[in-house]
């Protein structure tokens, strides 16, 4: 128990004073200062304080989180906020993740495919990215599920066919690297990395069935309604 000061505001005839004790630490977006800080997870006894002298316990309070930079103090939910430092990382690989589902449903051949998906990985924040890790990349995943890249499309005007975006393991990982990162995104921060993959898949003509089954789970996975998929989806195919 601390000592109160003489002068304390606290200092009351019949009071509620709460004593916290740290029980934990982290990093944590702060929204009180702004930025990534470190914090102190702690919780409180509370007592009825009579003249000053603690008497009666009144029960725990908390666990808060309180920031060790301006020591404002939150419910524990401030954590499910990522750091801006988690935040850039979950952005990065949320690119990455749409880059390569595009270039394994639409395959690699074409140059310009691939000078897309890595100009779109660079700018999220790969700067060392190269058309050979990706490609390397697309080869390991299809040796893994014993398939080729590209190998997804149905033929024109059969529908969507081999690509069954509930069971391949790239539809997983666009599920958990974009569902995560939904809900702290603006609408147009998720129709951006949809138009990213719309971009890859349209560096060599039109989408093929394959890649517009990989765009609609991109965007199922952004939270994104079907129609403005859809709208997004046509309105990539026109150079503005
Ligand atoms: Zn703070």
């Amino acid at each position: 128990m601390h000592a109160q000061g003489r002068h304390s505001p606290d200092r009351r005839v019949v009071g509620v004073r709460t004593v916290w004790r740290t029980v934990g630490d982290g990093e944590f977006f702060c929204p009180g200062c702004g930025g990534d800080r470190n914090y102190h997870r702690r919780t409180g006894r509370r007592r009825l304080v009579v003249f000053g002298v603690p008497l009666l316990p009144r029960g725990p309070v908390g666990p808060i989180v309180e920031c060790t930079a301006c020591r404002c103090r939150y419910a524990m939910d401030v954590l499910d906020h990522p750091t801006t430092t988690r935040f850039s990382a979950m952005l990065r690989d949320a690119v990455h993740t749409v880059a390569l589902a595009v270039l394994a449903a639409g395959g690699t051949e074409a140059r310009t495919v691939r000078r897309a998906a890595v100009g779109a990985v660079r700018a999220a924040g790969f700067a060392d990215c190269s058309e050979e890790q990706l490609v390397t990349l697309i080869e390991a995943l299809a040796a893994d599920t014993g398939r080729l890249p590209g190998r997804y499309a149905s033929p024109p005007g059969t529908g969507p066919g081999g690509f069954d975006p509930c069971g391949t393991a790239l539809a997983i990982e666009l599920h958990e690297a974009l569902e995560p990162l939904a809900p702290h995104l603006a609408p147009a921060g998720r129709e951006s990395i949809l138009l990213q993959g719309a971009r890859i898949a349209l560096a060599d003509g039109p989408y093929r069935p394959a890649e517009r089954e990989v765009l609609a789970t991109v965007g199922r996975a952004l939270m994104l309604r079907p129609e403005d998929t859809e709208r997004l989806l046509a309105a990539a195919r026109t150079p503005s």
